[in-house]
């Protein structure tokens, strides 16, 4: 640009600035309050420049767009403090069996899925069952190559224990007659011996273990769902726990191609990954915020679920184990001196009681060493004794300490919690309000794709610890609840703090970037059921639209998004 034309820029810096108005705006302001606007000025850069309150005059001009937002409530745009963006957009690009209710409905769906997928060298899929399908068999090869007759077909029945192979996928495995089954596994086999194409247990590696490794475009193609699963449901940015290289590749691409439209903050997967990404500490923000290195994932133990989680005593229902830690305190804490040496913020999955008294052990001693604003994160936090909090209050205190939970857990979790841990330990369970008084901050998330990537049912869930279906009316262990205000930061200020974000975005204030969403319900006034089915009308990203729920096709595609 020449300097006359520099000139005239800044002479007329509110050129290409876009007034959005006709709204009920709200967003957690700096003092953690919600802060009514009926409107929003933001520049060309996707940056806001002014709200305009009840009683400001609203500019008639000095702006080039207008935006009517229809009397709609406008939020800020959503954050997931805790997802896996790869696998969410991995599941994504699965074909996904599990809701057909018959072999023959299956079998459309996966020559549809084939049609669609005309490059893709193997079609993989999940979810089929036989009894679901009221079938009284296996599916077989012969059925698959009826629909699929040229390429591999290789498709996961619904609990992993079993898959069903094409015959092009059994010859490209080299799975025959002569085959045996490895221990602990199962060749289905029809009257003449020959393998029928299902595999049970660890006879499923023979064909698994052929299936090609994800191509880079593969990865992108992912990458693209995943973005859509978030920004539909008016999610703007999202933690990503665990990158590996190929997935920081994957991230680097989209954003030099301008693809980049959700925010991604990346904790590599362990240190090495970390190391490998960010060199000698976090990366910079990359393409106008959309992308940095904040630091590193660690695991502390395994999940309730499978009792892997690492508990102070027994599990209530295996009273001869409680869980095992994937790390010892040594190890633990030599990792996170490495990371926090280099300045990569930490954070480490802890889901068993005792696995969070280590972790929490840890960082307190830590902290005397590495001092500053670390925000050191504990993932998950499900389960902490009540005996801990102080150790929580003193990490939070000297070192800032983020809870990052996800209230879907606790609603999808309760019975299973329950048996695992019995009654005696249910107070430190999915303990939001706890970890909140005592000095943590609270960042909401998904872990998707374990459950959807929604932040409706979550902050549903925060507010009234009651399920989808209303179970249990009166809220499980209601103390735990939080407020609306606090469920909404956990969904935006405070996930955005929780990732050194909170200069950037995650809430609507001048100087902070334009990523907004305009929705058909209030989460400060409507009844959880209600929230629960919020609709996402825009969703916005920097100042670029990229979700429109009236032309859904159109995802992003189009979309003005980076404008600089
Ligand atoms: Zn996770």
């Amino acid at each position: 640009m020449g300097l006359a034309a520099l000139a005239i820029t800044l002479t007329n810096p509110a050129y290409a600035d876009t007034l959005v108005d006709n709204i009920q705006g709200q967003t957690i302001a700096a003092d953690g309050h919600v802060e009514r606007f009926k409107a929003m000025l933001f520049d060309d850069a996707g940056v806001i420049k002014a709200l305009i309150h009840e009683g400001e005059k609203t500019p008639k001009k000095g702006f080039q767009y207008r935006i009517d937002g229809k009397g709609r409530l406008l939020l800020p745009g959503l954050i997931d403090a805790h997802v896996h963006v790869m696998s969410t957009g991995f599941a994504a690009l699965t074909l996904d069996l599990s809701e057909t209710n018959s072999l023959a409905e299956a079998l459309e769906k996966i020559a549809a899925y084939a049609k669609a997928h005309p490059d893709r060298p193997w079609l993989i899929g999940r979810g089929w069952n036989q009894e679901r399908w009221k079938l009284g068999r296996f599916p077989t090869a012969a059925e698959l190559d009826a629909v699929v007759p040229g390429r591999p077909v290789w498709l996961e029945r619904v609990d992993g224990h079993a898959g069903w192979a094409n015959t092009a996928a059994l010859k490209a495995a080299g799975v025959t007659s002569a085959s045996t089954a490895p221990s602990g596994g199962e060749i289905i086999r029809n009257a003449d011996g020959s393998p029928s194409g299902v595999l049970v247990d660890n006879a499923s590696d023979l064909v698994g273990t052929h299936v090609p490794p994800p191509t880079a475009r593969d990865y992108d193609a992912a990458l693209a769902l995943a973005q859509r699963e978030f920004y539909r449901r008016g999610l703007t940015a999202v933690a990503d726990m665990g990158s590996t290289m190929e997935d920081w590749q994957t991230f680097r691409r989209a954003g030099d191609a301008n693809q980049l439209y959700v925010r991604i903050m990346a904790y590599g997967s362990g240190i090495e990954s970390a190391v490998a990404i960010g060199g000698p500490g976090p990366s910079p923000w990359l393409y106008a915020d959309r992308l940095r290195l904040n630091g590193v994932k660690l695991y502390m133990d395994g999940a309730l679920g499978s009792r892997g989680a690492w508990l102070k005593a027994p599990y209530h229902d295996k009273p001869d184990t409680r869980g095992l830690p994937r790390l010892t305190q040594t190890q633990l804490g030599n990792l996170m001196s490495r990371a926090a040496m280099d300045n990569y913020q930490i954070a480490v999955h802890a889901i068993g009681d005792e696995a969070n008294a280590v972790l929490l052990g840890t960082m307190d001693d830590l902290s005397a060493t590495y001092k500053g604003d670390r925000r050191w994160r504990i993932e998950h936090a499900q389960v902490i004794d009540p005996a801990d909090w102080p150790m929580a209050a003193r990490v939070a205190k000297s070192i800032g300490l983020i809870a990052s939970m996800q209230p879907v857990h606790q609603t999808s979790d309760r019975l299973m919690a329950e048996a695992r841990l019995g009654p005696g330990r249910l107070a430190g369970a999915y303990a939001w309000a706890s970890a909140k008084a005592n000095g943590a901050t609270l960042a909401f998330g998904s872990d998707s794709p374990v459950e959807l990537p929604d932040p409706w049912t979550g902050i549903a869930a925060a507010i009234s610890r009651v399920d989808e279906n209303g179970q249990p009316p009166e809220g499980w262990q209601p103390q735990e609840r939080v407020s609306r205000e606090t469920a909404l930061a956990g969904y935006t200020s405070n996930a955005a703090y929780a990732g050194f974000a909170e200069k950037r975005f995650g809430r609507l204030a001048p100087g902070l970037r334009a990523d907004f969403i305009l929705v058909d319900t209030d989460p400060m006034t409507a009844t959880p059921a209600a929230i629960h089915q919020t609709k996402v009308f825009e969703t916005w990203v920097g100042g670029g639209k990229v979700w429109d729920a009236e032309k859904p096709e159109g995802g992003a595609q189009g979309a003005e998004v980076v404008k600089r």
